[in-house]
């Protein structure tokens, strides 16, 4: 029988990688709570009507990438392919918009999408987001671009670009859609398959086709169909953007297509990541989202980040730290006789140090070697004849100490270790 293997497109976080991911973790949960938000967490399935009413019709995650199945009580569930409409839903559903607005919350979530799994692609993976909800107002789409910029910045990762766009509001982008319609019906015979559905379904998506660039390129802009109202909110958001110093592009091709986004869409692009992947992360403003979810109307602003993406330019960058020693100090018994004074020494010396006790039956050189293998500095050997042994175990300098004074000897040999690190 061979051995089985982890579904395709899904990865194991395996312990030397943990501190990084938990790194990555912590400094975003910081940095959001920095400016005021608070954790929240949601299921990681939910009712299939959330997302394809959330994300909506004529989009890839809805048509081809959602984990969709039947549970034993005939209702159809989606393993969670992406943040936001949850979020609102988790928010709206308990009226927190009610006691404060807006309502600041951050995320970190696994996201589950059937794509094509590639490198830095997954059909299992990790986001770091935050939603504003409840108020619409330049200032808050500046303050999520400014949690997420400074996040980056506190894990040192360079080269990163800002690309933002307006998608206007309701009658703007209406305006548009005419626009494409008429640009994209006379080349509908040359158009790809799937442009040709959205042509029909939703004209917006067109310009995300990797294949029809040629046409993308040439089409109208949305810039150009903005009303007044528009064009002063996002001179507002760029603005805020030059007072926060955060370097950005206005990238007029940025376009999400869904009918509730309104004005602000941006995206966190790093040139070291080529083609189709070259986004860190993204966001927007999505005012019309919380009617479509059947909730009073309620504006909002956030953003995700892809977690496996930061942790691969992170460590491109060496900012990451690396795998952590599973213990400082390894108490190694020589004998049966020594086995209840090793672990009463090991669970004493735990409130100073990562300790690991090890009673077992195998020999004391076999014992002194998986020491080393755990990243131990030091061994504590006890139930020899010359009484406690303390051995560092880089330097292999040791010397008898005495019972009572072994927790302090201990330690200031960990100090000593820290201060001199061995080569
Ligand atoms: P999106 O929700 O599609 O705007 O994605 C936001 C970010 O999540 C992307 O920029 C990626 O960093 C990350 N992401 C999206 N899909 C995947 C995937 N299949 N595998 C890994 N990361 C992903």
């Amino acid at each position: 029988m061979s051995p089985i293997t982890p579904p395709r497109g899904t990865r194991d976080l395996l312990p030397d990688e943990a501190p990084a991911w938990r790194w990555v973790h912590e400094l975003h949960a910081a940095a959001a709570a920095r400016h005021g938000y608070r954790y929240i967490d949601t299921p990681i399935f939910e009712q299939t009507d959330l997302f394809s009413r959330g994300i909506g019709g004529g989009t890839d995650i809805v048509e081809k990438e959602m984990y969709t199945f039947t549970d034993r009580g005939g209702r159809s569930m989606t393993l969670r392919p992406e943040g936001t409409a949850p979020v609102l839903r988790a928010v709206l559903g308990a009226h927190l918009e009610q006691l404060l607005r807006p309502v600041r919350v951050h995320y970190a979530m696994p996201m589950f999408r059937y794509d094509r799994p590639q490198a830095g692609r997954y059909r299992q993976f990790a986001q770091l987001g935050v939603e504003c909800i409840g108020e619409r107002d330049a200032s808050y789409d500046a303050e999520v671009i400014e949690v997420a910029w400074r996040f980056m910045a506190d894990l040192h990762i360079d080269g990163v670009e800002v690309q933002v766009n307006s998608l206007g509001d309701r009658d703007d982008r209406l305006r548009y859609r005419e626009a494409l319609v008429a640009y994209y019906t006379p080349l509908r015979d040359s158009l790809c398959e799937d442009c040709r559905r959205r042509l029909d379904i939703n004209p917006l998506r067109l310009l995300d086709c990797k294949r029809d660039a040629q046409y993308v390129a040439a089409a109208p802009l949305l810039g150009d169909h903005l009303g007044e109202a528009s064009r002063d909110y996002f001179a507002a958001v760029v603005t805020q953007l030059e007072s926060a110093a955060i370097p950005h592009v206005h990238n007029q091709r940025l376009v999400r297509g869904l009918d509730y986004y309104a004005h602000t869409a941006f995206e966190f692009w790093h040139t070291s990541l080529a083609g189709a992947q070259n986004a860190l992360g993204g966001g927007g403003r999505y005012d019309g989202l919380a009617e479509e979810l059947g909730f009073s109307p309620t504006p909002g602003v956030g953003y995700a980040l892809g977690v496996e993406r930061l942790l691969r330019i992170a460590a491109d960058q060496q900012a990451a730290p690396g795998p952590h020693a599973s213990a400082q100090v390894v108490v190694c018994t020589a004998s049966a006789a020594a086995v209840s004074q090793g672990q009463q020494l090991a669970r004493e010396l735990r409130n100073r140090a990562l300790v690991v006790a090890d009673v077992s039956g195998r020999g004391l050189d076999k014992k002194l070697r998986e020491a080393g293998r755990l990243g131990a500095r030091l061994a504590l050997l006890v139930g020899l004849e010359e009484g406690l042994i303390l051995r560092d175990l880089q330097t292999r300098e040791q010397h008898v100490i005495t019972d009572d004074t072994a927790l302090d000897a201990v330690s200031e040999a960990l100090l000593r270790a820290a201060r001199e690190p061995a080569a």
